[in-house]
């Protein structure tokens, strides 16, 4: 049921990926700020704004799951607090450190990023997304997290579960065969974004994907978003 009381529909406004209404991307828009002030994790790296240590913590996160992130990153980011100890750094070490994370080549990437960071931009991360991008391993989400997290730009974060979240709340069907790889979602995802408290509204969905709206048996009788919910609404009828 909606707020009023009545069953609200948020299917996007076109066939395939068209424009959220206002009512509902305000609906779903406080909903999640609400779960995340009493559900949110707190990560270490959620309460940094340095710039490195958030690319840091994002470039550990690909592919990953958070909780194996949060052992390592204190010891990571206290042994190299910076980019120019990074860029200095022995491969082996850090392949030794970021072992139990997978995904070895991680080790030279990261360093590799640290030297460009170092020789290109004075050891400093840059702040726009097309310096971010040029990177080695960064795409569009890093980029936007950094921009986000650390530079407090308003601008989405779209990842697998994010994704999902959204086709299934507001029925979007994007034609490519990784909808997270969409520009129309990006746009959607875009259009979401509160003007206050975005950063708590990127991070909320990304634990609201992880905790609520999993792949499989996605925790419809615990959502707060239920209301609004296509997916819900067909597959268990009225909201
Ligand atoms: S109602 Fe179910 S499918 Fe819809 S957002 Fe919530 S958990 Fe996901």
């Amino acid at each position: 049921m909606g707020l009023a009381g009545k069953p609200v529909h948020c299917a996007s406004q076109s066939k395939h990926i068209g424009s959220p209404s206002k009512s509902c991307a305000k609906a779903f828009q406080l909903a999640m700020l609400d779960w995340y002030e009493k559900n949110g994790r707190g990560y270490l790296w959620r309460s940094q704004i340095d710039p490195y240590k958030v690319l840091v913590a994002e470039i550990m996160l690909q592919q990953t799951n958070a909780d194996r992130v949060a052992q390592i990153y204190p010891q990571f980011i206290q042994r190299f607090p910076d980019t120019i100890a990074l860029a200095r750094s022995e491969v082996e070490e850090l392949k030794l450190i970021l072992k139990s994370l997978g995904l070895d080549y991680r080790a030279a990437r990261l360093k590799n990023i640290a030297q460009k960071l170092a020789t290109e931009y004075g050891g400093e991360v840059p702040s726009t997304e097309e310096t971010l991008s040029a990177l080695p391993g960064v795409g569009l989400y890093i980029a936007n997290a950094v921009l986000c997290f650390a530079y407090s730009n308003r601008v989405p974060l779209i990842d697998i579960n994010v994704v999902r979240l959204y086709e299934r709340v507001f029925s979007l069907r994007s034609d490519k065969k990784r909808a997270r790889e969409d520009l129309k979602i990006w746009e959607f995802a875009a259009e979401m974004m509160p003007v206050t408290g975005f950063k708590k509204y990127n991070w909320a969905l990304i634990d609201f994907g992880a905790k609520i709206c999993m792949s499989k048996n996605p925790r419809c009788d615990k959502c707060t978003v239920r209301f609004i919910c296509n997916y819900s609404s067909d597959q268990y009828g009225s909201n």
